[in-house]
């Protein structure tokens, strides 16, 4: 799939600026804070409409302005596309495939796919569970756009249930032998909710870890040398092991029902794939708990490549690749190993402070755009 044309109209620091994409690879020139990552998340927001360093809309738009715009046209083998989002800084977001408003923001997802790499990526290894998670249902989202549908139903129910936990916990500190009957009915039918949405959710990230572990395996011991074995594990929060709907639900209400004071005493839900964790071994020790930078450095990059190659083979076409500021952080033989698979497969877009870090070839083949002050 090939991104021809990007318009961005008051979107962070881009006032009105349009760019036409002219060759497989574009090298945004810069200095810090002149906007190179902004256009970059530019184009995660159209693959993903998830911008991995805000959850916030308001952060997207231009300081001076109301609203932000981000345009662009796709082409894929078979289709070309016009996108469009709206963001406003305060109200909802609007969404657009070829002029069209969508109501549903799934059926805007699965026209542009793109893998970014950052330096932020290291927080994958490093970071939260939540990181991984998020990091998890991003390429869910992109391999099957439905998931998006999941995982909000899976937060509402979840939100709705913690409400209902938390208002059972202010009954019992009021009182302690006080009665919860009357929530009881309630309670079970969020029980039910969180069992089916759950188990939606956890037995896609199971399955989309089956696939991945392999890849990022071989691309580990590409890059590390063969000595190191990586393993992608995922542990779900509930435990499960036949992939069938109703085993996985029964499950979750089992869980639940085990740890239905611990829930009410601590007002919230305490079960479920909101607690889900995904780790990352090598040679069987959790790679957190790993001490040297360039290994976390490799075991990302081999996640990464593992994401590209996963949704390339899903997709069926080769994704976006972004790439920010990373080369700079690779040492000589990571770079080759990343630049030799980008190959001429990849549409790259990639940013750098100094040109003069790339090789003669990139540099030769690629277009060159200086970024300054949002222009
Ligand atoms: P670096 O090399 O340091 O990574 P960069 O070129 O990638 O720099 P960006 O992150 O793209 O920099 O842009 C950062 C600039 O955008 C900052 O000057 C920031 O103040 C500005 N900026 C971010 N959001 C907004 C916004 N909503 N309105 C106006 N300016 C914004
Ligand atoms: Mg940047």
């Amino acid at each position: 799939m090939y991104l021809k044309k990007l318009h961005l109209r008051s979107f962070r620091n881009y006032v009105d600026r349009q760019v036409e994409f002219t060759a497989k690879k574009t090298i945004l020139v810069g200095n810090n804070a002149q906007g190179k990552s902004n256009l970059l998340e530019a184009v995660e927001l159209l693959a993903t409409l998830k911008s991995h360093r805000t959850s916030r809309d308001r952060e997207l738009v231009l300081d001076t302005a109301t609203a932000s715009q981000i345009e662009a046209i796709v082409e894929r083998t078979h289709s070309t596309n016009e996108l469009s989002i709206i963001f406003r800084k305060q109200g909802r977001r609007t969404v657009a495939v070829n002029r069209e408003n969508l109501r549903r923001q799934l059926d805007f997802l699965g026209v542009l796919n793109a893998v970014q790499f950052s330096s932020l990526d290291l927080d994958l290894v490093r970071g939260a569970p939540e990181t991984r998670r998020n990091w998890l249902d991003g390429l869910l989202i992109q391999l099957e756009p439905v998931y998006s549908n999941i995982l909000q139903q899976y937060n509402q129910v979840l939100r709705q249930r913690n409400a209902l936990l938390k208002k059972i916990r202010a009954v019992r500190q009021d009182d302690p032998n006080g009665s919860i009957d009357s929530f009881e009915p309630q309670l079970r039918l969020w029980d039910e909710q969180l069992a089916a949405a759950g188990s939606r959710v956890t037995r896609r990230r199971a399955r989309v870890v089956a696939r991945l572990d392999p890849i990022a395996r071989r691309w580990h011991q590409k890059i590390s040398g063969e000595t190191e074995l990586l393993e992608v594990k995922y542990l779900p929060n509930v435990e499960w092991t036949e992939d069938e709907p109703s085993k996985v639900q029964r499950a979750f209400l089992t869980r639940i029902e085990e740890r239905r004071i611990a829930e009410q005493y601590q007002g919230k839900t305490v079960v479920g794939t909101h607690r889900d964790e995904l780790e990352f071994a090598i040679n069987e020790t959790p790679a957190r708990h790993y001490g040297s930078q360039g290994q976390q450095r490799t075991l990302v990059l081999a996640l990464k490549l593992a994401e590209l190659k996963l949704i390339e083979e899903v997709i069926g076409e080769p994704p976006l690749l972004l790439l920010d500021d990373v080369l700079a952080e690779l040492d000589p033989n990571r770079q080759k190993q990343l630049l030799e698979v980008i190959g001429d497969r990849f549409q790259t877009i990639i940013t750098t402070t100094h040109i003069n870090s790339f090789n003669q070839n990139w540099i030769k083949d690629s277009q060159i755009l200086k970024v300054q002050a949002g222009t």
